[in-house]
């Protein structure tokens, strides 16, 4: 006989010996929660047990999973090596060890070892930023969202700045150039049209109330057909003309040249500083494979300036972030980019991946065909521009395969009605997870 009697008082519970040393509050939260299932079991009128030792395995589960971090690691099969919603750029690990100590202990954050007395927390790494790229000066923010606030909002607060129509981007959903352009008290003056846009358009828009001519990157979407823009170096001509700032919201940067015929769609950041704008800015975790941060590189006179205001107090960075991007600068001087995963994600040939997915096929419990396919970059970088990859495609339903990876943390795609695993976002670390989750999957777990 089941019924709602049999359920124990949570007060009860908590003191039976089976739980000695759990913690009191999340004790309880698991508790309520497999009672619940209980009385909604008994409710429905299935079949539930309801002695001590069926009660404390189902508590324990409850507990378990509340004790459980939430974000967790996932294998990213998708083949897109940005994927914004699974973090973007993953940090190398031999980085990640190499700042370890930075976090872990003591550093000299803010302190002059040659002086003895308080330092610059942000020269670190833009030390390391003018060796590797001869700016003269560079600034780390949170995000690049927040470098675009900072710059605005220090230069052209109540003031004018002049983008081209065809530029004013949303990114992700939530990060919109004319809102955070609103935010930071710069006005926006909207110059050509969606498709057109000449240096002639940005001149006629100049008034006394100019303060900036800005240029952003459009990065997850291409104008095509009968278009036309200004380059970055007609703008910063213009701007050096006129007295007036010329600053680059670039998204993404990359240094080495691309592969896959990419960088043709592109410029290299040595490229773009061959004829530096007086600022320029991206993210630290697109192309430029680091970690989340905004860089921002220009005269020295304006980034001073961009130190001076008080809201870069709330974009400041931590430790950990500088020195992991100090050390992802220090890996490409060196010129290791095999240090940089998104980087060797993107370069790896279309014969080394199917070499992986034949060795994945070959132990994988699920009949698969390894397929030559396309993937992209992603995460706001190389709008349309697909790269080759190869992909492992299983044999099954697409809809409940992808389900009862996605449940064991394996995140693929589905491709012409299959379910894929991409190589060129999987490592030969990922092997045994996959190979565990298909037992499981095929046993019906
Ligand atoms: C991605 C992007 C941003 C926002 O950068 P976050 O690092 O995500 O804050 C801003 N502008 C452009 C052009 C971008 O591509």
């Amino acid at each position: 006989m089941n019924d709602f009697r049999k359920i124990p008082s949570v007060d009860h519970v908590l003191d039976w010996e089976e739980f000695d040393g759990y913690n009191r509050l999340q004790l309880t939260e698991a508790t309520r929660r497999a009672f619940a299932e209980i009385r909604r079991a008994i409710a429905d009128g299935r079949e539930v047990a309801t002695d001590r030792p069926s009660l404390v395995i189902l508590i324990h589960e409850r507990y378990r999973e509340l004790m459980t971090p939430s974000l967790s690691p996932v294998i990213n099969a998708t083949g897109v090596i940005l994927h914004t919603n699974l973090g973007r750029a993953p940090i190398g690990e031999e980085i990640f060890e190499e700042a370890r100590a930075v976090a872990t202990g003591y550093c000299n954050l803010e302190y002059d070892l040659e002086q003895g007395s308080r330092g610059d927390r942000y020269e670190h790494t833009a030390t390391a930023l003018q060796e590797l790229l001869g700016c003269e000066e560079a600034l780390i923010v949170n995000n690049n969202a927040a470098a675009v606030f900072l710059i605005l909002n220090t230069f052209s607060r109540g003031k004018e700045v002049v983008v081209s129509r065809g530029e004013l981007v949303e990114i992700g959903g939530s990060f919109r150039i004319p809102e955070v352009m609103a935010a930071s008290g710069a006005k926006l003056v909207e110059v050509g049209t969606t498709n057109k846009t000449r240096i002639s358009d940005y001149e006629a828009a100049i008034t006394g109330e100019t303060s900036m001519l800005m240029k952003v990157h459009k990065s997850n979407y291409t104008i095509e057909g009968f278009s036309e823009e200004a380059t970055m170096g007609e703008i910063s001509a213009l701007a050096k003309e006129r007295g007036l700032i010329d600053y680059y919201d670039l998204g993404s940067a990359y240094l080495p040249e691309l592969p896959w015929g990419l960088g043709a769609a592109e410029l290299s950041l040595p490229k773009i500083l061959r004829n530096p704008p007086s600022l320029l800015s991206f993210s630290g975790d697109k192309l430029f494979g680091g970690v989340q941060a905004g860089i921002i590189l220009g005269r020295r006179t304006l980034i001073e300036r961009l130190k001076r205001n008080q809201i870069l107090r709330m974009f400041r960075v931590d430790k950990v972030t500088l020195s992991l991007l100090e050390h992802t600068v220090l890996a490409y001087a060196k010129g290791e980019t095999e240090k940089i995963p998104a980087l060797w994600m993107l370069f790896t040939s279309q014969e080394t991946l199917r070499k992986r997915a034949l060795r994945l096929k070959d132990r994988l419990s699920i009949p698969s065909e390894v397929l030559l396919s396309e993937t992209y970059v992603g995460g706001g970088t190389l709008p349309n521009r697909k790269i080759p990859t190869v992909v492992l495609a299983l044999e099954g339903e697409a809809q409940e395969l992808e389900a009862a990876f996605r449940a064991k943390r394996i995140i693929g795609r589905i491709e012409k009605d299959r379910f894929v695993l991409d190589m060129r976002t999987v490592e030969e670390g990922d092997f045994e997870a996959i190979f565990e989750a298909a037992r499981d999957i095929g046993d019906g777990h």
